[in-house]
């Protein structure tokens, strides 16, 4: 970003006085005290910990250009201004929509339950190829994130690749609002977040709203496999086109091939017509409906197949999702950034699918935010387990029991173990260095999965 204080103030809504310093310039926005440097619009958040506002003088003797604040600062005065408004976070969306109608760049949004993360790094990937874009930092995907990821924006940079997070109804409405995409895009839906969303259709409803947003001149897309997404999409923007990893009628269709030598996944595309097989440096045939919706998305933007092609090629993924890795003797997957049963049933399908007939040991942990749902998916994950023919299975959290429930009622021959510690698989990695096959490890985030993949490596 780049504004003055009283063009920041305007757009915040915010009162003060800042007669002294209304053409200071503001060249980012943060609300850690400690990125406050020279130029920065320092906001102050409540955290969980602190309050933002006990950090505002820091922030100025640091270099800061002005405060967004809930309240008067009199110990800034004189100083600094301070831009007082009754929500710092809503003053932060505002400031960032601001931001966005005054340089104008082409917005693409992308929604849904897992994935969202993977398929804007491709997306993004391939944007880059196209010129100079922006994406959201890591996982900066909400209310608080979403403007930070907008204003970090610069006025060259042409299009901003965007992932919007919900968990409550109305949350959707509201970042949208934010980001106004000219582009948007839903990739799938499923169980996740019920505790805010309700059921399913709900889940479908809230992302859908997404698509409503575009403008006339503008693209919705959304995966036709989900027929309470489809529903929904079809409702919320008439003009919606589809995209399937099933359906090779659909207007955008796409499939996992398989594992090249190199160890990249193949994937072939069909987007309206026209034929392009991509390779990238992930793999699975859950990961279809994230390549489909970049490269569908990228083509609306107009992206020839060969920068489609060489983006996707380039694109690099944040820590634990998915990333396959051989040890030597077996082949370890790291899905330990979160779950939901959506992608917990993706994972332990695409694990299977990569081990072939070979010994399969599954090292998972509690998937969380179900609310009620919570018994009947984990009751529902040991019947799929079951259904995977896994070998191992050790499950870390409080649903273990529904889990083992689960598994017994299929007719689960394996062995079964409900596990505390890292320590506890131990005789796991003793075991796979003898048997060879794929051991993955995924689990809510709370769950902290990666310490029970750390002690497996460092025991194997
Ligand atoms: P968050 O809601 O935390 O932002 P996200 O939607 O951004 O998550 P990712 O971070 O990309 O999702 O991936 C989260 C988990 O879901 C990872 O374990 C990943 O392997 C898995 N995953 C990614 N894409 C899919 C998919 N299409 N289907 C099922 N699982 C997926
Ligand atoms: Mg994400």
């Amino acid at each position: 970003m780049r504004m003055s204080v009283s063009e920041t103030m305007a757009a915040c809504q915010a009162r003060g006085d800042i007669r002294a310093f209304a053409e200071v310039l503001v060249e980012s926005a943060t609300q850690d005290s400690r990125a406050a440097g020279p130029g920065a619009l320092f906001c102050c958040l409540p955290g969980s910990r602190a309050d933002g506002h006990d950090f505002a003088v820091r922030a100025v003797e640091q270099g800061a250009s002005a405060v967004l604040a809930a309240r008067e600062l009199p110990g800034l005065s004189g100083k600094a201004p301070v831009l007082v408004v009754e929500d710092v976070q809503r003053a932060m969306g505002l400031l960032a929509r601001h931001w966005r109608r005054r340089v104008r760049p082409v917005v693409a949004a992308l929604s849904g339950s897992a994935g969202k993360t993977t398929a804007k790094e491709m997306l993004a990937s391939i944007t880059t190829v196209m010129g100079p874009s922006i994406k959201n930092p890591g996982n900066f995907n909400n209310q608080l994130g979403l403007p930070l990821s907008m204003l970090a924006a610069g006025a060259e940079h042409r299009t901003w690749v965007l992932e919007l997070g919900i968990s409550r109804v109305g949350d959707m409405e509201e970042l949208a609002g934010i980001c106004e995409p000219d582009l948007a895009v839903v990739h799938n839906v499923g169980p996740a977040h019920l505790e805010g969303l309700g059921d399913l259709r709900g889940v479908a409803r809230a992302k859908a709203a997404l698509l409503g947003f575009v403008g006339e001149s503008g693209t919705a897309l959304a995966n036709k496999d989900y027929p309470e997404l489809w529903a929904e999409a079809k409702k919320a923007n008439p003009r919606v086109k589809a995209m399937s990893t099933r359906d090779p009628s659909a207007e955008n269709f796409c499939t996992y091939k398989g594992c090249s030598a190199n160890g990249m996944g193949v994937y072939s595309l069909m987007l309206e017509g026209s034929p392009l097989e991509v390779s990238l440096s992930c793999q699975g045939a859950h990961l279809a409906e994230n390549v489909l919706a970049a490269a569908a998305a990228a083509r609306a933007l107009g992206a020839t197949g060969e920068q489609i092609r060489e983006g996707l090629a380039r694109a690099e993924f944040p820590k634990g999702r998915f990333a396959v890795r051989d040890t030597g003797t077996c082949v370890v997957i790291d899905d330990t950034y979160n779950a939901n049963p959506l992608s917990m049933t993706a994972a332990i399908g695409a694990a299977r699918a990569l081990c072939g007939a070979g010994p399969l040991a599954l090292v998972l942990g509690e998937m969380g935010e179900l609310g009620k749902e919570r018994d009947q998916a984990h009751e529902e994950l040991g019947r799929v387990i079951a259904a995977s023919g896994c070998d191992v299975v050790r499950f870390k959290g409080p649903s273990a029991a529904l889990v083992r429930l689960g598994l017994e009622r299929s007719g689960f021959a394996g062995s079964f173990a409900e596990v505390r510690e890292p320590s506890e698989i131990a005789e796991l990695a003793a075991q796979a260095s003898s048997t060879g096959g794929v051991v993955l490890f995924k689990g809510s985030r709370s769950q902290r999965m990666e310490e029970f993949l750390e002690r497996f490596l460092s025991d194997h």
